[in-house]
């Protein structure tokens, strides 16, 4: 079991009080490294998601709502909070992730990144008069709360993608009911604990319900003083949430599955384009929607472009996040793991070469989550791995010739989150870039999203923005008042 100070009630947290029964029992939350459990949680389900709602109208104050000034002392409240406990959330992340300490560590500061950025640029979000008088009137947008937010999150950033949608929604004003994924449920508690124990933030702003996911995520739909909704994970769940709102027409911002394209030309800087591809394959044991999911190499460089690889790829060290040097740590869970294993197979099998890391057949069924690196080259569009996103520790490597045929290949999915493109040829970019249906488009970087800049999908990869301004306006209803005099 894990001890923290953090987690010494390790439980939901509703208008300010801590919930320590759920009507759904019990979540048991499991280190993947080793299988042990961290924690028995309680689960909640629709009856406590409706109290956590009725608390979060309650913090909503539309008459008068809390001004800029006070929203800024709150995002700087819950900034500094992160900040102070960025070493003992981040431990508690990594044990429930899995991912190494110093990557968990860093996405604590990446999370405190987003409170600090709203807190910064929030007066954009101050009343402004439009500069003509159409209609003899003068014209004033306001930016209203849009109520209350139910913000549900997967477990491949436990804190980062809260923090993402927590910020803005403190920023609109609307206080929210966040449900975290099963699988890592203690970095929020431990976030709420930061929070709670600073008293900076008014009761029932943020209110936290973990458990089963779909009466929770029933309740938030159907819930009519629940007016938005902010969610990312699978396609198929975002879909389905769109359904549930359809009814009472709630906003929706998703965040959805990505297919990543990595396209390096012949012309692009091999070894620098081999470390941003390392960087960001393998960040979060390769389990982020923004990781590469296919790689595309120009024949020319192809060849040296593998073995390089190759090197890198069976240079890095699987293993238990907490220890020093682990650079990949275990998959999530069983499923992932089988998929990573499925994928590598399906690839063999229609004909690809292994390059670096092993056979899948000789991997044991289970008992292990950590899945080593693998390389292979010869990937056509026909395998899953093309078509699907893998989330694991493992590069698809196709090779083709020209521009044309790349954007094309590129462009075939049906998602559009991030794409990164290495070339020196400034030319071929700007006819590229703007014809790559992605949200992110990397040139010679394999960065992902940052605080300071919109981040969010096309097709089917979702609807709105996430930092930067655009995400700064999510969770407010934009109200104009023409007034005559
Ligand atoms: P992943 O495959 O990354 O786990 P999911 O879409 O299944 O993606 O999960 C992302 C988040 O959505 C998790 O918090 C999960 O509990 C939640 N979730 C899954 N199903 C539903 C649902 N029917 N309603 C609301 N939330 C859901």
């Amino acid at each position: 079991m894990i001890e923290s100070p953090l987690l010494e009630r390790a439980e939901g947290y509703i208008g300010g009080q801590w919930v320590g029964k759920g009507s759904g029992g019990t979540l048991s939350v499991t280190n993947p490294a080793t299988g042990e459990t961290l924690a028995e949680v309680p689960a909640l389900g629709a009856a406590e998601t409706e109290e956590a709602i009725a608390a979060a109208s309650r913090a909503l104050n539309l008459q008068e709502p809390a001004s800029l000034d006070e929203r800024r002392r709150w995002l700087e409240g819950v900034r500094d909070a992160l900040k102070e406990e960025r070493e003992e959330i981040g431990r508690i992340l990594c044990l429930e992730h899995g991912k190494p300490l110093k990557e968990a560590v860093g996405e604590v500061d990446y999370a405190a990144g987003f409170f600090n950025y709203c807190a910064n640029y929030i007066d954009q979000l101050a009343p402004h008069t439009i500069p003509e008088t159409p209609k003899d009137c003068t014209w004033t947008v306001h930016y209203r709360p849009i109520g209350v937010a139910g913000l549900i999150t997967p477990w491949n950033f436990p804190i980062g993608m809260i923090a993402k949608k927590l910020s803005a929604a403190l920023a609109g004003g609307a206080p929210s009911v966040i449900k975290p994924a099963e699988d890592t449920p203690l970095t929020m508690i431990a976030a709420f604990r930061a929070i709670h124990d600073r008293d900076v933030l008014p009761r029932g702003m943020m209110n936290l319900v973990m458990g089963p996911p779909k009466p929770i995520g029933d309740t938030l739909c159907q819930n009519p003083d629940v007016t938005m909704i902010s969610f990312t994970g699978s396609t198929g769940v975002g879909q389905y949430l769109m359904r549930e709102c359809a009814g009472r027409v709630k906003k929706l911002a998703l965040e959805l599955g990505g297919n990543a394209p990595f396209i390096i030309f012949d012309d692009a800087d091999i070894d620098d384009a081999i470390t941003q591809l390392i960087g960001n394959k393998f960040r979060g044991g390769g389990q982020t929607c923004v990781c590469a999911n296919r790689i595309f190499v120009q024949s020319g460089i192809a060849e040296t472009f593998a073995e390089r690889l190759a090197e890198k790829v069976e240079a890095l060290k699987v293993g238990d996040g907490m220890q020093e040097g682990t650079d990949i740590g275990p998959l999530i869970n069983q499923t992932g793991f089988d998929k990573v294993r499925r994928h590598v197979k399906d690839a063999l099998d229609k004909g690809g070469t292994l390059k670096a890391g092993p056979h899948p057949d000789s991997l044991p069924e289970s008992g292990s989550l950590f899945y080593p690196p693998t390389l292979v080259t010869g990937v056509t569009p026909d395998m899953q791995c093309c078509d699907e996103e893998t989330f694991g520790p493992f590069v698809p490597m196709a090779t083709f010739e020209t521009e044309e045929e790349v954007l094309a290949a590129a462009n075939d999915t049906d998602y559009g989150l991030a794409s990164y493109l290495f070339t020196r040829d400034e030319a071929r970019a700007q006819r590229m870039i703007p014809a790559m249906r992605f949200g992110h488009v990397g040139w010679n970087t394999g960065t992902g999203p940052t605080p300071e800049a919109p981040f969010g999908g096309m097709k089917l990869s979702g609807i709105g923005r996430e930092g930067g301004l655009e995400g700064l306006f999510e969770f407010v209803e934009p109200q104009t008042v023409p007034r005559s005099y």
